[in-house]
């Protein structure tokens, strides 16, 4: 089955065509062609991506198994996190800040200073099966996962962080409120990139309708209307401009399709 969304609407940086996604509503080899989305919030689509996936919703769950909690891919990270807080489960706190789904967040390795998906994950569930954490090459905002993943199983400890979860709700206060994808890029070895973009004078560059932020200039901004065209000239002018004045080749965060 067939789905239209509408990608100016669904990605968090509000760009993208409108275009037909398979829906996808149980476990199955064949989808594994398709590019799978999950929330769309590390996303910039062109005008004409590769052909597109989206979980149903039967893979929005969330039960404790045992001394394991099992998550659909589907689900989306704020419900985990009301989830641990209701039932007090430590080590899901820094979701809160990460907009998306499960499936994305293992993907990407999804992170927040020093937590990261990969302390809490035990496995995956692709088509082939269970896979182990430890075989997944998680790593700084990255894996080696090349299948879709339906569900992931996570440890189950005791103890919701309420001070925690303030403490990182707090964080939000220096990003910028216009829509994003998140970070442009990861943070070279040692540095960061918001410090390099800013340093090449490119904090707050606009070009048509996106911008480098003028609150963090490692997020790519829509000021309304902006398109996949304007974001790229920003993207390869700050690649551009970083590599000529320091030799640092930044690496795209944002999956670009
Ligand atoms: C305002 C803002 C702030 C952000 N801050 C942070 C931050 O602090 N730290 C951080 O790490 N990220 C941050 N992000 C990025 C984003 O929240 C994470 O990357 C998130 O995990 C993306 O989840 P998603 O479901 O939207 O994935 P998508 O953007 O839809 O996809 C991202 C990748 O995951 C893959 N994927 C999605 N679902 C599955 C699945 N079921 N199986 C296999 N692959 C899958 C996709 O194929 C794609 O490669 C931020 C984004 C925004 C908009």
């Amino acid at each position: 089955m067939k789905k239209i969304i509408d990608f100016s609407r669904y990605s968090s940086i509000k760009i993208g065509p409108k275009i037909a996604v398979e829906v996808i509503k149980s476990i199955d080899p064949s989808y594994e062609d398709l590019f799978l989305i999950g929330g769309a919030n590390n996303l910039l689509l062109s005008p004409s991506p590769p052909p597109l996936a989206i979980l149903s919703k039967n893979f929005d769950y969330i039960c404790i198994k045992e001394d394991e909690l099992v998550i659909g891919a589907r689900t989306p990270t704020g419900k985990v996190v009301s989830f641990a807080k209701r039932h007090d489960l430590a080590g899901f706190e820094f979701l809160s800040k990460l907009p998306g789904t499960i499936g994305g967040a293992v993907k990407m390795n999804a992170g927040v200073k020093e937590y990261e998906i990969k302390d809490i994950l035990l496995w995956v569930r692709t088509y082939t099966g269970k896979i182990p954490a430890s075989k997944l090459g998680l790593a700084y905002r990255t894996s080696k996962i090349d299948s879709i993943v339906y569900e992931a199983g996570f440890r189950l400890q005791r103890g919701f962080d309420s001070e925690l979860l303030q403490k990182l709700l707090q964080l939000r206060t220096n990003q910028p409120k216009a829509p994003s994808a998140g970070s442009i890029f990861k943070n070279p070895p040692g540095d960061f990139a918001g410090r390099l973009i800013e340093a090449v004078g490119l904090k707050g560059k606009r070009v048509g309708n996106m911008a480098i932020s003028n609150t963090h200039a490692n997020f790519l901004v829509n000021l309304g209307g902006g398109t996949y065209e304007e974001a790229m000239i920003l993207i390869n002018e700050a690649k551009e401009r970083v590599l000529a004045k320091y030799g640092i080749h930044l690496e795209e965060e944002i999956i670009i399709l």
